[in-house]
């Protein structure tokens, strides 16, 4: 049944700052059994952290704008490596993404329950909350419950109940009801994930990278704190697979959310 117009919820942030308080053990269940199952060793991107010591997840551009914007506001963000490829090739460890490394469950960030960095653009993971995931990264194809999408969140008790059970209405409900772009946001995070596969594998079918895998994990992760520490996009450019103005421009279409538009686009009936 379609809602009515002017009865339509949308939603609004209150600031409670609850998100940012606990950064700490913020996965959900079934993402926590995979990356325990392979994030150690079985895949080419190795975590180097625990997952109940992980926090919010950093692309390194968003780790490098960190950095600059702990300085401006006098923070140390504790911006920390994450998921890392070794390449054996040469030797190389690449940096996929980073997290902070806060002394509390709370973002470093956060200052008298005031995020000291607001102004900015900030990360994906702080502007797509309350989103955990997105339709793109739903792994029921068909039957899917949007209520899985979200994390613990006060300001979504208008929105839960009135979640079309169908993939056609949700996709249009999901955009109105996130004015603000906490849905694109996700989704424009969701497609960057798949970008960052599928460059992945071309990089290893090109023969530009060679992961290590199958090694014990201590092994691995030993290797990796001790050789030459490479960010994921300046190695796109080290090993010629983007030019730096590509990757520039590339960079910008995720600032900018335009997969996400397109792939909305793609799925407006
Ligand atoms: S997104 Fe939800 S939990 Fe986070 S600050 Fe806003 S209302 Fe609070
Ligand atoms: S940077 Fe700001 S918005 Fe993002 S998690 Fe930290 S306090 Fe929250």
């Amino acid at each position: 049944m379609l809602i009515p117009v002017d009865e339509k919820p949308q939603f609004r942030c209150s600031a409670c700052g609850s998100c940012c308080s606990h950064i700490r053990g913020f996965i959900p269940e079934q993402d926590r059994a995979f990356l325990k199952e392979y994030a150690f060793g079985r895949l080419p991107v190795v975590q180097l952290v625990p997952v109940e010591r992980m926090t919010f997840p950093l692309w390194d551009w968003e780790a490098s704008r960190f950095r600059q914007w702990g300085k401006e506001a006098g923070i140390d963000p504790r911006v920390k490596p994450l998921r890392v490829i070794y390449d054996e090739g040469k030797g190389t460890a690449i940096v996929l993404s980073y997290f902070m490394d806060a002394e509390t469950d709370a973002c470093p960030m956060l200052q008298e329950r005031k995020c000291a960095i607001y102004h900015t653009k900030r990360a994906y993971v702080c502007r797509l909350f309350p989103f955990n995931r997105s339709p793109v990264s739903d792994p029921s194809s068909s039957g899917m419950d949007a209520r899985s999408y979200f994390g613990e969140c006060g300001a979504m008790e208008k929105i839960l109940p009135e979640l079309p059970a169908d993939r056609e209405n949700v996709v249009p409900f999901l955009m109105e009801a996130f004015p603000n772009g906490e849905f694109l946001n996700a989704l424009q995070n969701d497609l960057t994930i798949e970008w960052s596969n599928r460059t992945i594998i071309e990089l290893m079918q090109g023969k530009r990278l060679r992961p290590a895998m199958n090694l014990p994990y201590e092994e691995l992760k030993k290797k990796m704190l001790y050789s030459r520490q490479v960010d994921f996009t300046d190695f796109l450019v080290e090993c010629g697979h983007l030019s730096k103005v590509e990757l520039d421009l590339l960079l910008q279409r995720f600032d900018e959310n335009e997969d996400a538009r397109e792939w909305v686009g793609g799925h407006e009936l």
